[in-house]
């Protein structure tokens, strides 16, 4: 018995001592030491043994126990070790690879003007005030003084979805609809940026494009303060040399009413073929807000008085960035979008 006994001990040092995963240890494990494991099986033959000899054996298998415990163990926990090292290795990120690059968009020209042009009326104590895209005849003609068949509504033929509902042909029945809210309370100061639609569609023309309209109304508001924050409009946006000129003009919703030239921002004012040899560029046009208008906001033309302009977009950024189709704009060609 003592010599199965140590045979078992040595062989299960070796075996042991040889294995190669968790797994192979583990059947080792049952092997051995399990309830049907070899040393029981020995140990089963314990009755046949004399009395002296009984407490001799008995000791010998708990010494070979515990021996192979203590070799499970310790190879058990140098086997785990080794397989959590070779699932880090595998696992292992290669930080010098190069990163996967996305591709970053830019602000679109037409965006950046607006916004540039919201900071600087902002700066000048206006707000921005906004309105639906799909208006009604109402507040996009009637009540900006162009009741129906009025000739100066051809200028703006329109998008009709009934004969009274239309794609605004500008912005400023959000005017209309500022002085409803506000009158008869002063001031009014506000910018009102969007889109809008006409039927064009040419080089200069889109059927959709962008506006900024402006409405200042109070007591004693005069053209000379229409003149002063256009100036300073035109200086911020296109340098601190800009002159502004006011040329007659006629617009059924302000009287007197005036088209608004800066100095050609290609020469200066010296005279080119962008500005036709003049040195002037039109690009908005304004007016002292018609009496009716006020009447249809809810003021009182004889207490107080206000000047209105509109610019578009577009037309500031082919001159601010020098495009020359405003189509350009439009067509989504990355290599147009990216120099911005
Ligand atoms: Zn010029």
């Amino acid at each position: 018995m003592r010599t199965q006994l140590e045979e078992i001990r040595s062989k299960a040092k070796e075996e042991l001592l040889k294995c190669q995963s968790l797994n192979e240890l583990n059947d080792l494990r049952v092997y051995y030491l399990g309830k049907k494991g070899a040393l029981t099986q020995v140990l089963r033959g314990m009755g046949q043994l004399s009395a002296e000899e009984r407490p001799i054996i008995g000791q010998l298998a708990n010494e070979i126990r515990d021996e192979i415990n203590t070799i499970l163990n310790q190879q058990g926990a140098k086997l785990k070790k080794a397989e959590q090292e070779e699932k880090l290795l595998g696992e292992t990120i290669d930080v010098t690879l190069p990163g996967k690059s996305f591709a970053q968009g830019s602000k679109h020209p037409i965006t950046l003007v607006l916004e540039e042009a919201k900071q600087i009326f902002i700066g000048l104590g206006f707000e921005i005030a906004e309105g639906p895209d799909i208006e009604t005849d109402y507040y996009n003609f009637e009540a900006l003084n162009l009741p129906k068949n009025h000739p100066a509504r051809d200028m703006q033929d329109s998008f009709y979805i009934t004969s009274e509902v239309l794609l605004r042909t500008h912005t400023s029945p959000v005017q209309v609809r500022t002085m409803e809210k506000m009158a008869p309370k002063t001031p009014v100061k506000i910018i009102c940026p969007g889109k809008v639609y006409r039927r064009d569609d040419d080089a200069t023309h889109s059927p959709m494009f962008h506006q900024i309209e402006g409405l200042v109304i109070d007591k004693g508001i005069k053209m000379s303060d229409l003149k002063g924050v256009l100036l300073a409009f035109a200086q911020q946006m296109f340098g601190p040399k800009q002159k502004v000129r006011l040329r007659p003009s006629f617009f059924p919703f302000t009287e007197p009413s005036a088209e608004v030239d800066i100095s050609c921002v290609m020469c200066e004012g010296e005279g080119c073929r962008v500005c036709s040899q003049t040195g002037w560029l039109e690009i908005l046009g304004s007016g002292m807000v018609h009496p009716n208008v006020l009447r249809y906001g809810g003021y009182n033309p004889e207490e107080v008085t206000g000047f209105a302009f509109g610019m578009g977009v577009e037309r500031i950024a082919m001159l601010k960035y020098g495009i020359n189709d405003l189509r350009l704009m439009y067509e989504n060609d990355l290599r147009f979008l990216r120099q911005f």
